[in-house]
């Protein structure tokens, strides 16, 4: 069945749910019901009924004396091929049930009911006999200009919403019907953008030409920050406008980006379409009603947005597409970066992977040949890039309860000196992630989870950063009573901010944390004093650390450069160097030339070398080899199962389950059960299993036949993670 030709009536049509079946359902199509693949449908199930997408020829398994009629149809747009296509392919490559996949797309229910169309008025054919001054001024208001609305006709005019009432009653004002929305405003893809230079240019053309020729690529746009790759891919997606497709942005941190949209603007003088989870009801539910009609041009979200309708997409563009938080880590796990390229291949489209420190995994695609490397070398004018040093803690460090070095401390007092900007980075939210009794040595934990609780002391409060757990800090200490001896240990920003305003008594001091800032607007609030000049020392954690271009930033002090590399895991070294990497690019982007010190007290390691020294290519390549040799991702795939639930003992007899029927071959090896790093989360007991394959390996295959047979007790739940990030 294709979109165009609909069974005849009496035919059965299979039609996915979104919930966590196993598959779609088979549906009588009734005789009055035209239905098509694509469809969204109401259909009967249990005893209630569920919304649903008319997925294509039914199986013809079920005798059709048992299959049930579908109810009705929604008017609304149906889901395009490529979507459901895509659809499929996630539920197969994740391991999920695609309905599971499918709410996603249909995640705004408000949104698949048409509209209410709005009423407006005019002047309408009758002149009431009686005319109050203030019936006057409302006619001459309705016979001027646009159609107006009955509040706006009684505010512009002054006067009571009965006296507007009044008139329509009398014939005097005539109904308008207008549509739900107005339009979103058409990006104008045909303005000049800013002169590009060489590099510039020459990256411009290569991507635009992708999206002319209309193919599936992928193009690693690579260069430093401030190199100018924004202004790049502007050119692609004006490219995409031109051809009359819908372009899509994903941005890692969309609550920080109003940078970003204002730049937009500038350049195509609109706003495109936001999505994320912000958005007001409202919002959400035109906005999914746009995407889908086609009326929306330009799209920017979270990952989330790579589930919309779009029955024209032309273009992918993923910026800072080494981050982290592309990978989502409960309900379905996938990793968005990854599913966007899918969604281009599906499309037949280009996607842009946007970053000055492309991850390993695109890195090796592009040794592959399967990604085209497009490179800014340079900044862009005149700024270069910071120097970088590392300060030796163990030498260099402060004394005991403090956390900036003196020799930070004094740059940090001659750039202020200089009356220029200066960031401490500290990737830790709260006050102290750890309250320890100083008699008896207790720490304080999470009765929910295995973490210790995190004092946020502006809140006074004690939070669990895993399960959102609350507690006021006692003055005694829970296990041995002693009073007043509960201390905090380690830092996190706001000890930091406590610390920096004894040392800088003088400065403005702005604390960046998401826990700190009441939302987008409150942030960008705090972003725009930045800019103005009215803050003298940032101190924040990694929502400081994108895309936020300070002209007046000068140094960048890492107040823990050590702290993403303990654990052992897998990406440690890589994603400590990009997050630095990302921190020290905030220093030094306009004409002043910008410094970054890095505080370690393990200089040595090569990620800090690498830094230091610039050299990072050859360690680059060196984690690549290390990768290789290990036969880990990105030259192996990594997949992992967590069996979870409330009852120990039933979760430890499915892992015995699992670990009989674990998958073997040449290929294959697998590790576990073992408890889990966070071996206690939200009061459930977990149990991990880690299993490597070879690229070559079918993973989902094995996942499948491995779990599929294995059943589970209570509220025992096994959850996969393909190609996992998180190994907590
Ligand atoms: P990146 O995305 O690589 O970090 P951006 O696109 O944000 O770099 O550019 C950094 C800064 O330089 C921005 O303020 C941008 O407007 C400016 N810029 C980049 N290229 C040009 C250009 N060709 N002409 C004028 N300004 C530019
Ligand atoms: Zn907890």
């Amino acid at each position: 069945m294709t979109d165009t030709d609909s069974p005849p009536a009496g035919e059965r049509v299979a039609v996915l749910l979104p919930l966590p079946l196993a598959g779609p359902y088979d549906y009588l199509v009734p005789p009055d019901l035209d239905v098509a693949a694509g469809d969204v449908v109401v259909v009967p199930f249990g005893r209630t009924t569920s919304l649903g997408v008319a997925w294509g020829k039914a199986e013809g398994a079920v005798d059709a004396a048992k299959l049930k009629p579908i109810a009705g149809k929604v008017d609304c747009p149906p889901l395009p091929e490529e979507s459901r296509r895509f659809v499929d392919r996630i539920a197969d490559y994740t391991v999920s049930p695609p309905g599971a996949v499918v709410r996603m797309c249909l995640s705004v229910s408000a949104a698949l009911e048409p509209p209410a169309p709005r009423v407006a008025y005019r002047r309408g054919p009758v002149t009431p006999e009686r005319l109050t001054p203030a019936r006057r001024r409302v006619l001459d208001l309705a016979g001027e200009g646009p159609v107006r609305s009955i509040a706006d006709l009684a505010e512009g005019a002054g006067v009571g919403t009965g006296v507007v009432r009044g008139l329509i009653e009398a014939g005097a004002l005539a109904a308008v019907m207008l549509p739900a929305y107005d339009a979103p405003a058409m990006p104008d893809w045909q303005r000049a953008g800013p002169n590009l230079n060489e590099d510039q240019a020459a990256a411009a053309a290569v991507l635009r030409g992708a999206v002319e020729a209309g193919n599936f690529a992928t193009q690693v746009l690579e260069g430093v920050t401030g190199a100018g790759k924004t202004e790049v891919y502007f050119e692609a997606i004006a490219a995409c406008l031109a051809a009359g497709r819908q372009a899509l942005v994903m941005l890692p941190e969309i609550a920080l980006s109003a940078q970003w949209l204002s730049r937009f603007e500038v350049r195509f003088g609109a706003r495109p379409l936001e999505w994320h989870s912000d958005l007001k009801p409202g919002e959400r539910r035109r906005n999914w009603r746009q995407i889908a009609s086609g009326e929306a041009h330009v799209v920017v979200g979270a990952r989330s947005a790579l589930f919309l309708p779009y029955p024209k997409l032309g273009l992918i563009v993923v910026d800072e597409e080494h981050d982290g938080s592309y990978k989502q880590d409960d309900g379905i796990r996938y990793q968005a970066r990854d599913m966007a390229v899918l969604r281009g291949s599906i499309g037949g489209f280009p996607v842009i992977l946007s970053s000055a420190t492309p991850s390993l995994e695109t890195r090796a695609n592009v040794e592959r040949g399967r990604y085209t490397r497009v490179v800014l070398a340079n900044r862009h004018g005149s700024a270069v890039l910071p120097r970088m040093r590392a300060i030796d803690m163990r030498r260099d460090g402060p004394s005991r309860g403090h956390w900036l070095s003196p020799i930070l401390t004094a740059a940090v007092q001659e750039t202020l000196g200089r009356k220029e900007q200066a960031l401490l980075f500290l990737n830790r939210r709260g006050y102290a992630p750890l309250t320890l009794c100083g008699a008896c040595g207790h720490r304080l934990q999470c009765p929910n989870c295995s973490t210790w609780l995190v004092e946020h002391r502006l809140a006074g409060r004690l939070r669990c950063h895993h399960c959102g757990y609350e507690a006021r800090l006692p003055n005694e200490c829970p296990a041995c009573g002693a009073e007043g001896r509960l201390k905090p240990c380690g830092p996190g920003i706001e000890r930091l901010v406590e610390e920096a305003t004894t040392l800088f008594p003088e400065a403005r001091i702005a604390a960046f944390a998401s826990d700190l800032l009441a939302g987008p607007k409150q942030a960008q609030a705090m972003v725009e004093k930045v800019l103005a000049g009215e803050v003298d020392l940032l101190i924040g954690t990694q929502i400081l650390a994108k895309g936020h271009h300070f002209p007046m930033l000068t140094l960048v002090g890492v107040v823990d450069a050590d702290l993403g590399l303990g654990g052992g895991d897998l990406r440690a070294a890589e994603r400590t160097y990009q997050l630095l990497s990302q921190v020290a690019g905030r220093a030094g982007r306009a004409e002043h030339k910008g410094q970054v010190m890095l505080q370690t007290h393990m200089p040595e390691a090569p990620v800090l070398q690498a830094l230091v020294s610039g050299d990072v290519e050859s360690f680059l390549e060196s984690e690549l080899e290390a990768r290789a040799m290990a036969g880990m991702p990105p030259y192996g795939r990594l997949a992992a199962l967590i069996v979870s639930g409330h009852d120990l003992e039933r979760v430890m007899e499915t892992a015995r389950t699992l670990a009989r029927s674990a998958p073997q071959g040449p290929d294959v090896e697998v590790w576990g059960p073992a408890a889990a790093p966070l071996s206690m989360l939200r009061g459930r007991h977990r149990q991990r299993f880690l299993m490597k394959a070879g690229r070559g390996a079918r993973v989902s295959d094995l996942l499948r036949s491995w779990v599929g047979g294995v059943k589970v007790r209570g509220d025992t739940r096994i959850e996969i993670d393909v190609d996992p990030y998180s190994f907590l």
